[in-house]
């Protein structure tokens, strides 16, 4: 088995003018390849603190992040650029989509970071598209869109850069069950079909049980681990 993520006593702390927030407090994980992993916790035990720092948009006040074997933890911001661009892919619960774009476009624009071919950008954007079930959306705007067919859009866009690792943060947090199973079930997919690591952190302990392991964070510390022999589909994830 190959570790794909290695955090090692990473600690975060957040300075608000006189007053210290101690996010994360002395975090040790390891995540294997191919590996369907969800971190579950409390409204502020760290969980979005905790995906940042793996996904490159900021940095561990103390400790060590190993990720494909690079240690992230003391880039400087231009290199953590790069490696948010190549490395990873990000989903938020907010979607981030642009709103003045396309379904199609807004996957187009994270594809032309990697792929300067026009004709190519536009075949691969409908590719993803119709890999997360959108074939007969490419020109919505996001507004004409439900919210689970503006996560899928984003799960595409995410797959742009074709990561080994991809972060979602509450990625059902802003939809009905019914929506987000569907967008649980493209996260299984792109893990189980596709091999793809996935890191999922929700405050919905239900989706647990669609995981290989579930990560138990409590005041920026991990509580206890949660080993699944038998994953559940996505479908029968219920909330
Ligand atoms: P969760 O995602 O589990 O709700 P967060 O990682 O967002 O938790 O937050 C963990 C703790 O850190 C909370 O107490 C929160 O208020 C604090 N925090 C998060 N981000 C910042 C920030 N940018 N500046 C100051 N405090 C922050
Ligand atoms: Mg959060």
């Amino acid at each position: 088995m190959e570790t794909l993520v290695q955090v090692q006593h990473v600690f975060k702390t957040y300075q608000m003018g006189e007053v210290q927030v101690h996010a994360l407090r002395g975090i040790d994980l390891a995540v294997q390849a191919g590996e369907f992993l969800v971190v579950v916790g409390p409204s502020g035990s760290g969980k979005t603190t905790l995906l940042n720092l793996l996904g490159g948009l900021d940095s561990p006040t103390d400790g060590s992040l190993l990720i494909a074997g690079e240690d992230i933890a003391d880039y400087d911001e231009r290199r953590l650029t790069a490696y948010r661009r190549d490395k990873v892919g990000f989903i938020f619960q907010f979607f981030n989509l642009i709103p003045t774009l396309t379904a199609s476009e807004n996957v187009e624009f994270a594809l032309e970071l990697v792929e300067s071919n026009g004709h190519k950008v536009r075949q691969e954007a409908k590719a993803l598209l119709d890999q997360v079930g959108l074939g007969s959306r490419y020109d919505h705007f996001p507004s004409q869109l439900s919210g689970g067919e503006q996560q899928r859009v984003a799960i595409a866009r995410a797959l742009a850069k074709s990561p080994r690792l991809l972060l979602a943060d509450e990625p059902t947090g802003n939809l009905d069950f019914r929506m987000g199973q569907k967008v649980l079930r493209v996260m299984q997919d792109l893990n189980q079909k596709e091999g793809r690591t996935v890191i999922l952190v929700t405050h919905n302990t239900a989706i647990g049980q669609m995981a290989d392991r579930v990560v138990h964070l409590h005041d920026g510390l991990v509580a206890h681990v949660e080993v699944n022999e038998t994953p559940l589909p996505a479908e029968q994830i219920e909330w």
